[in-house]
């Protein structure tokens, strides 16, 4: 008997150890794991350069107030700020934090309460990032829901240009929608999020918390789109298993986060810092960009050629090694299947494949899952055919 709640519908796997894309479970199975912690270990699992970050600061200092001076805070936030449009880092300890830190500094700096956000997205489930996420499965029985927020359906510019008025705070959006089922932001749409943004002065906040961290071949993926937004928001990736998440944001933000305003007693403690610097360091690399991009483009194809002529195969669509395989049929028994054969993937939504390796998988990891992909595809269209 668990005496855990049930928030979780589990599989039955215990892992037991990690190391790059490989995962062990209690009964000694080895399994591709193309999940990695759902976008979080993206240098695979116990990368040597973070563990031994995080042991050397171990036996330095854990923990400190933020009334204290912490170096490897300023370190991290340069690099955050070195590499994207902001200027400015909050810390806290997960997606949902840096989120409620965008809602609240988005409502303080601007005076404005309303936020626009997008149907079909996830931000967190915390009271003000479950306001802002766009699915009524999410809201389920915890109402009345933290108000002044209105959902629209993304890449609709008509929708976008009704909903936003002179009251609107904040537009919140992810540029490829994760746990809502690999959708793209279009070119034409991030043109319009420009405009109508230039327009009322409102704030543009872009979750990266899954997007970012090199994810999708760049260091976020709003660069892709040439946007420029106000607060950027980071997690998953950012500690590659060290629950860590931050706010970045610009300049003009910084009088709203005076002193006293906001805080969180864990938020960048030196730890978490050691964590985030060394996972930073490497994948800020351009190379392992690069080579994310690559492996990313050569991936998809590979499942465009391999996959896409199965007629349960809709598309393959994302960006760098966030991808999904949009299937005409409920993916639980696809990744059942995978699974038995050693390949962990998972879904966003109930009827796309989710898949998301290491972003150090070496081509031959890609080669094993494809395969082990095709196989079970092929399988499942025979069944189908017999069937009809
Ligand atoms: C996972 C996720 C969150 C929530 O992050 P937590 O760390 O679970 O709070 C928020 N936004 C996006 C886009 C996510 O994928």
């Amino acid at each position: 008997m668990s005496a855990l709640f049930p928030t979780y519908a589990r599989w039955n796997i215990t892992p037991v150890k990690g190391i790059g894309s490989k995962l062990i479970d209690a009964d000694g199975k080895e399994y591709l794991d193309f999940i990695s912690g759902i976008a979080v270990c993206n240098l695979g699992h116990c990368h040597p350069k973070v563990v031994s970050a995080v042991e050397e600061q171990m036996k330095k200092i854990w923990h400190v107030s933020n009334l204290f001076q912490i170096e490897g805070q300023e370190q991290v936030a340069k690099h955050l700020v070195d590499h994207s449009v902001g200027d400015y880092v909050f810390f806290c300890n997960s997606g949902a934090e840096a989120n409620e830190a965008a809602i609240k500094l988005a409502r303080k700096s601007t005076g404005k309460h309303h936020i626009v956000s997008l149907t079909n997205s996830f931000h967190g489930r915390t009271l003000g990032s479950m306001a802002a996420t766009g699915q009524d499965k999410i809201h389920q029985g915890f109402g009345p829901l933290l108000t002044e927020f209105s959902y629209i359906e993304m890449n609709d510019t008509h929708a976008l240009k009704n909903a936003v008025t002179d009251k609107t705070a904040a537009i919140m959006v992810e540029v490829i929608q994760g746990e809502g089922g690999i959708r793209l932001m279009s070119e034409e749409y991030a043109e319009a999020l420009k405009a109508i943004c230039d327009q009322f002065g409102c704030l543009l906040i872009i979750d990266e918390v899954q997007t970012g961290i090199g994810r999708t071949g760049t260091a976020f993926a709003y660069e892709q789109l040439a946007l420029s937004p106000d607060i950027i928001t980071v997690a998953k990736g950012l500690g590659n298993g060290f629950p860590v998440g931050a706010l970045i944001g610009k300049e003009h933000l910084k009088e709203a986060f005076s002193p006293g305003s906001h805080g969180s007693t864990f938020g960048g403690n030196p730890l978490a810092m050691a964590a985030a610097q060394a996972v930073l360091t490497e994948v800020f690399n351009p190379k392992l960009l690069k080579s994310v991009q690559e492996n990313g483009e050569w991936f998809k194809l590979e499942l465009e050629q391999k996959l896409g002529k199965y007629s349960i195969v809709e598309e393959i669509r994302g960006k760098g090694l966030m991808l999904g395989v949009a299937c005409q049929m409920e993916v639980a028994p696809i990744i059942k299947d995978c699974m038995e054969k050693g390949l962990l993937v998972l879904p966003a939504g109930p009827k796309v494949l989710r898949i998301l390796p290491p972003l150090v998988a070496t081509k031959n990891e890609l080669e094993r899952a494809s395969e082990i992909l095709v196989t079970v595809f092929q399988k499942l269209e025979q069944k189908q055919s017999v069937n009809i």
